[in-house]
């Protein structure tokens, strides 16, 4: 897949209250293992960058947790269903790839937080893997929360 290639996908939660439609899916999924997705999602996060134009129907019926200063968690507020992370201040859409109809062409690029990730489970395969602190170097943020 050439570099910077997106992807086009639909989606919707469980009850089907919320549908999306994201137009510039990064197909590199990022596993998050640290505490705080855990607690979220009940296991790691598996989510992808989707930019700042997903389309949102039913947005009426989304609830968004504002988690940490920088970041807040949408979830359908029927269902129950986890949907995205949002980056306040660029408010780009960390996506759960999960809730994508179409699996085709994403690909698990990278593992964060893997210094909170518990030792009893783990994906097979070699990728770029980075702690909490590393992955707060790379972005800077104001706090040492995720
Ligand atoms: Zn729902
Ligand atoms: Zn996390």
């Amino acid at each position: 897949m050439a570099e910077g290639e997106k992807l086009e996908k639909t989606g919707r939660c469980l009850c089907g209250a919320v549908t999306v439609t994201a137009t510039a899916v990064d197909p590199h999924v990022h596993a998050c293992h640290c505490a705080m997705c855990r607690r979220w999602n009940g296991g790691p996060a598996m989510a992808s960058n989707c930019g700042t134009t997903v389309e949102i129907a039913g947005a009426e019926n989304v609830t968004a947790y504002r988690s940490s200063a920088w970041a807040e968690r949408a979830f359908c507020k029927t269902c129950g269903t986890n949907l995205f992370y949002r980056v306040v201040e660029s408010d780009e859409l960390i996506v759960n790839v999960g809730i994508f109809d179409d699996q085709s062409g994403l690909e698990l690029a990278g593992e964060i937080f893997v210094d909170e990730q518990p030792g009893w489970y783990g994906f097979a395969g070699e990728r770029n893997r980075m702690t909490g602190a590393e992955v707060f170097a790379m972005f800077a943020p104001k706090e040492d929360e995720a």
